[in-house]
């Protein structure tokens, strides 16, 4: 599936690309059919300022064209700490000392899910370290359940997405059966060498098992899935090229690629040094080439971005092609009901702010908020979601049910700034929809306002 020799011979081959062929990939790149590993190769290597601001502005132009002006919106759920794995990048590798250890109850879980829903949150990652309490795996399942389970008088959360270690084919099936919305599962570093040398022990040392789990997972039925690279182990050019193998792999194997990326670069982690001196550091110039890259490499894969990253970076980012984002994340088991940072925590954040500011700041830039979670309860997943998104439809679905979500969000939660920032930012944005697109949007808004709640198209 990852080939390193062809790796290192097409970044070989890309090491003096001509201006004219970098004119070329950016035009290539507005047909929004994607690009293949060559010309990624020679997009990763320019420096000169005039092609960078062109592939910027191609990767905007093609973020606007395909997703319009929507942002989904999620929150981490870290629901245990505990781990049997040394990875020296994170705070919860087993030997570390230096963290309190914790597995929240399904109660305390039923807690923090309450506290995203007063927020405002309608969709969660639900995220565990690779060591389950006695029930085994059976503990996870029971967390989704449970987070499910919870209903306020302003609502519930509609969709657990979940970012645990490698399951079995039968594992998967069973996670299927608890409805979830995504498997994610980040390869960390695709590189052989550097991937033994970072995970020293534990069940994760083994690299093809981690690197076939999503083969499992849609083997199980699992076609909603994620993928992504830890930068900062090693070359950020290699990694990506190998993300793009990993996605040809799925596509010629399965027909349907990941539903997304993401792009976490290493934070600091207390008791874990590594992570504080990433071996090759992604700058944040070529973070924002990263982004801009991929949007145009594939155009229909979502790419997240995490509160791992600032509030300016991840404003730059979202215009470069960011279409989901986390927002007042805690990343301690525990840290939403109890309100606090605590030596618990996976790494630190770049973006503390509250969910409500969070929401603000993005609407001022003129981004509307989704909390949609309409395609996966409408069974639009895997290849059928693909089969939508290619010829640009998704837009006239993702547009109004964005208008919706976030009009709830409005009226629920929003804090009487957000609340006016919002409302004109929906006039607005309705105002340049196309004519499809803006009556559903309108349909459905009044739905809200007339006090119908999750309605979606
Ligand atoms: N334990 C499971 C695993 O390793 O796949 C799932 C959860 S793990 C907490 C989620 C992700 O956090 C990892 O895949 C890794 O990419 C990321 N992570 C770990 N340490 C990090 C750090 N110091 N900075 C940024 N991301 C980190
Ligand atoms: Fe455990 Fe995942 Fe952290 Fe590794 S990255 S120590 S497997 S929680």
């Amino acid at each position: 599936m990852i080939n390193e020799a062809q790796i290192a011979e097409t970044l070989e081959r890309a090491a003096r690309p001509d201006a004219g062929r970098i004119e070329e990939i950016i035009a290539k790149s507005l047909e929004m059919k994607g690009l293949d590993s060559e010309e990624v190769a020679m997009l990763m290597g320019i420096s000169d300022p005039g092609q960078i601001s062109a592939l910027f502005d191609a990767a905007q132009h093609v973020k606007d064209e395909i997703y319009g002006r929507r942002l989904v919106v999620f929150a981490p759920l870290y629901v245990s700490n505990l781990c049997a794995n040394e990875c020296l990048y994170c705070a919860f590798r087993v030997k570390n000392k230096a963290i309190v250890r914790r597995a929240l109850t399904q109660e305390e879980i039923a807690h923090e899910t309450g506290a995203l829903i007063d927020q405002g949150h309608k969709r969660v990652l639900l995220v565990a370290g690779e060591a389950y309490p006695k029930q085994g795996f059976q503990y996870i399942l029971d967390a989704i359940e449970t987070v499910y389970s919870v209903k306020h008088e302003k609502g519930d959360i509609r969709r657990v997405n979940v970012n645990v270690a490698p399951l079995s084919v039968e594992d998967f099936k069973r996670l299927k059966a608890a409805n979830i919305g995504t498997y994610q599962i980040f390869q960390e570093t695709y590189h052989r060498e550097t991937y033994a040398k970072v995970h020293t022990s534990g069940q994760k040392r083994d690299y093809d098992w981690r690197l076939s789990a999503i083969d499992r997972a849609m083997e199980a039925g699992i076609d909603d899935v994620g993928i992504g690279v830890l930068f900062g182990l090693t070359d950020w050019r290699f990694e990506t090229l190998a993300l793009m193998q990993h996605i040809k792999h799925l596509e010629d194997t399965f027909g349907v690629g990941p539903h997304t990326l993401s792009v976490p670069r290493l934070e600091p982690a207390t008791g874990a040094d590594l992570a504080s001196h990433p071996p090759q550091p992604l700058s944040d110039i070529d973070f924002r080439k990263l982004v801009a890259i991929l949007r145009l490499a594939v155009p229909y894969t979502g790419i997240i971005m995490s509160t791992r990253e600032t509030p300016g970076m991840r404003k730059e980012t979202f215009a470069l092609g960011v279409s989901q984002i986390s927002a007042g994340s805690r990343t301690n088991p525990g840290g939403y009901a109890e309100d606090e940072e605590m030596d618990a925590s996976q790494f630190s954040l770049g973006d503390h702010r509250p969910l409500d500011e969070v929401i603000r700041n993005v609407a001022e830039l003129g981004y509307i908020p989704s909390f949609c979670t309409g395609c996966y309860r409408l069974g639009r997943t895997g290849a059928d979601f693909m089969d939508l998104a290619k010829p640009g439809d998704i837009k006239a679905h993702c547009g109004p049910n964005a208008v919706s979500t976030f009009q709830e969000y409005l009226m629920d939660f929003a804090s009487p700034e957000t609340l006016k920032v919002g409302e004109d930012l929906i006039e607005r944005t309705i105002a340049t929809m196309n004519p499809i697109a803006a009556e559903r949007s309108k349909t459905l808004r009044s739905q809200v306002i007339n006090g119908k709640h999750d309605v979606y198209c």
